[in-house]
């Protein structure tokens, strides 16, 4: 996926040269990737970044809202930058996180007992199982 210069940018977040690779770095990849395969990613760029930079980068962007930390068990936090509500489904055989969208029209309400007038700040749903082939 090409990513443009204008989609680097997080409300509220200086983006400096460093954070706008690691943003970008995570753009292309979709797929869920740890500090470590993101570091790894970036080697061959021109100007490579210690993982402790990489790290803080993410921090970052978690704080600021822009990207989403997945913990699954004591596996290494996976990042998603997808910001459209949605669930992560851990496939437990292959290891892989799959973004599983909302069917349009549902919203939490629909099917979780939350008292009215609940604000969600934030959403966190993790399934895990195994997808039909
Ligand atoms: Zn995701």
């Amino acid at each position: 996926m090409k990513v443009h210069d204008h989609q680097l940018q997080v409300p509220g977040l200086r983006m400096t040269k460093q954070r706008k690779e690691v943003y970008r770095a995570l753009m292309e990849n979709q797929d869920h990737p740890s500090a470590s395969e993101l570091f790894d990613q970036m080697q061959d760029t021109e100007s490579p970044m210690s993982l402790a930079t990489v790290y803080n980068c993410l921090e970052a962007f978690v704080e600021h809202g822009a990207v989403k930390q997945v913990n699954i068990d004591r596996e290494p936090s996976r990042y998603c930058q997808n910001s459209t509500p949605h669930a992560h489904f851990h496939e437990q055989e292959t290891g892989t996180i799959h973004d599983i969208n909302f069917k349009p029209g549902t919203s939490l309400s629909d099917i979780l007992d939350l008292p009215e007038g609940t604000e969600i700040s934030n959403l966190e749903i993790t399934l895990k199982g195994k997808l039909p082939q």
